[in-house]
């Protein structure tokens, strides 16, 4: 079957061979082509007439029917209108079905512009979060959701981690609030209910605090018998060394239980630590005098620190994170090496670190450090006395100071631990200064 435009310039040639003859039978050749070319100009008239109403009165589905080129044309045009709605079809499927997943999920989900304006929530994060639809829509999620964490969290725009907190909503339940940014500029806030879990946590927190503090009572008892025993000469002939064995564990036991009480305090604390002026200096000074009396490591601890900077923290953990550093140092160094402790700031804030010249630590543990009774060589360790929460402690302690430990070490070189305080924690005094 002939169609399109040879059917149209078949039709056209047809035309005017008609108008010809009819012209040439009339003896009027031009007025019979005139009134051909008119016919066909009326006829694109008319077609035009139909495709421009067709086309604005889309929901009218059937094509126009015509002939030639025009009936190519509303075939065209026919098919992919068909082949659109169709598509468009599918994705309004496909929207509901997202919808409907999303509504039945046990998650809250809740989608933001790049404003922070609520565009969508489902039912779960409505009931966690306290939202109302349609009353909240459009409302900025800061101003709904007010609690002081969250907060933080979104300034701070370093979503990698979820903010935990309590939920507006209900007494007892913990939410676990993560931001996904998708698109451009847009974020999804996913919303879990993470009671179950803090519950877990909190009783193993006090599992830990429990047992450690119910431990002490006996091993101090007992530590007290292997001191006098110790001392007893009688005693000692026969049992000397197995007295000696029992004192070292015991007392390894007593920095456990000591360590573990005091990661648990830290634990519990989970508040900023307060703004309280700390001279370095001195705390610095004390540290060092602990140090040497353990009679580990090389005869002296060189210090420079800047007399001018002041630290706002909590003087215990302080002492507690700055002295674990620093007996790590010694406990690591040959007698024959050297350890430094520095204090310097800058615009940036200030820096306390560590530096050894000891046996130092290979790159593949580091990341590792800080974990709990972590040890990168077992034996060495059990021969050191350590309790494998020095790093656990430093850890928490600057946690609390919104502070962080940087860990640079080269096996059989020396390592360098420093902790990194934000400008908000420094003072800047304008007094002394020393090297020692
Ligand atoms: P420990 O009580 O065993 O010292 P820490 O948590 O303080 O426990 O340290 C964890 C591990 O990190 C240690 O067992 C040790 O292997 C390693 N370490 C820590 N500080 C140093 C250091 N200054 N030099 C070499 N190794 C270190």
């Amino acid at each position: 079957m002939i169609r399109g435009w040879p059917l149209e310039l078949l039709g056209l040639a047809a035309l005017l061979v008609v108008a010809l003859i009819v012209g040439w039978i009339a003896g009027q050749v031009g007025l019979a082509l005139f009134v051909a070319a008119a016919c066909n100009l009326g006829w694109h008239l008319i077609n035009l007439y139909r495709l421009e109403r067709w086309l604005s009165h889309g929901r009218r589905f059937d094509a126009p029917r015509s002939w030639g080129v025009w009936h190519s044309i509303f075939e065209h045009y026919y098919q992919q209108r068909r082949r659109e709605r169709e598509r468009k079809r599918e994705f309004v499927q496909l929207l509901r079905e997202i919808r409907e997943s999303t509504t039945a999920m046990p998650d809250g989900v809740v989608l933001m512009n790049q404003v922070g304006e609520i565009r969508w929530l489902n039912q779960t994060a409505g009931r966690l979060l306290h939202l109302r639809v349609p009353q909240d829509i459009g409302q900025r999620l800061p101003n709904l959701v007010r609690h002081p964490d969250f907060i933080r969290y979104l300034n701070a725009r370093d979503y990698a981690e979820p903010v935990e907190l309590s939920a507006p909503s209900a007494r007892g339940l913990h939410l676990s609030l993560r931001i996904v940014p998708y698109g451009e500029n847009q974020q999804m806030l996913l919303v879990r209910d993470s009671t179950r879990l803090h519950r877990l946590e909190q009783m193993r927190r006090e599992f830990v605090a429990n047992a450690s503090h119910e431990l002490r009572s006996p091993l101090t008892v007992m530590s007290g018998y292997l001191e006098s025993m110790g001392e007893d000469d009688k005693l000692r002939v026969a049992w000397g060394k197995p007295l000696d064995a029992m004192r070292q564990q015991t007392a390894r036991m007593t920095a456990i239980v000591s360590d573990l009480l005091e990661l648990s305090r830290l634990e519990t604390e989970s508040r900023e630590a307060p703004y309280a002026p700390v001279d370095v200096g001195v705390l610095t000074k004390r540290i060092r005098e602990a140090a040497l009396s353990l009679g580990e490591g090389p005869p002296g601890i060189k210090l420079e620190l800047d007399g001018n900077l002041q630290l706002l923290g909590a003087e215990r953990e302080l002492y507690s994170a700055f002295s674990n550093l620093v007996f790590n140092a010694m406990k690591y160094t040959p007698a024959d090496g050297q350890v430094t402790v520095t204090w310097t700031g800058d615009a940036s804030g200030a820096a306390f670190a560590v530096t050894d010249t000891g046996i130092g630590i290979p790159a593949a543990h580091i990341p590792r450090l800080t974990e709990r009774f972590y040890r990168v060589d077992k034996s060495r360790h059990r021969d050191s006395g350590g309790t494998g929460l020095g790093l656990a402690i430093v850890k928490h302690v600057l946690q609390h100071h919104g502070a962080r430990l940087e860990i640079e070490s080269e096996p059989g070189r020396g390592s360098r631990f420093t902790c990194r305080f934000g400008p908000e924690r420094v003072n800047r005094n304008g007094e002394r200064s020393g090297t020692s």
